[in-house]
């Protein structure tokens, strides 16, 4: 059985689902600690990305472990409904894979933060930083499947 009513799982869904979410914010606001400046939910580049370093190229996704799929304890499917939740989070997953294939096409870094990292948030930190420096190491605009070409995203 599941144990959350209806009308319960989606009100957590929703709020899952939307903008500023818990994980995004706690993200955000150790970054900014630490000094690092970002762009946030840049519409001009593909799946509108969460946090934007534009300079690096280098964007980042914070994905709720449920809605994406990831195989931990809170991306645990419920027992009901079972091929509607697999149809929907499939698609999620197919339309996450999607835009990073774009944003990697057009050059960019792209790094997924899942919720459950956030359970230790210095080693989400650290690797969030490890993953900018090296984008600093990267020559910008070289894509990993069209070489140099430029882009123009307005940002
Ligand atoms: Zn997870």
């Amino acid at each position: 059985m599941d144990n959350l009513t209806t009308t319960k799982r989606s009100e957590l869904m929703s709020r899952v689902r939307g903008r500023d979410t818990k994980p995004e914010m706690t993200i955000r606001r150790l970054l900014h600690a630490r000094g690092w400046r970002y762009r946030v939910s840049v519409k001009g580049l593909p799946g509108t990305p969460d946090i934007v370093f534009s300079r690096l190229k280098t964007a980042i996704f914070v994905n709720g472990c449920f809605w994406h799929g990831h195989t931990c304890r809170l991306g645990t499917r419920p027992k009901t409904r079972e091929a509607f939740w697999a149809d929907k989070i499939e698609t999620n997953k197919l339309r996450d894979s999607r835009k990073n294939d774009e944003l990697a096409s057009r050059g960019w870094r792209v790094l997924t933060v899942w919720q459950c990292q956030l359970s230790d948030t210095d080693a989400a930190i650290s690797e969030i930083e490890a993953f900018l420096e090296a984008s600093k190491h990267i020559p910008s605009g070289v894509g990993k499947n069209e070489g140099t070409k430029e882009t123009k995203l307005g940002i």
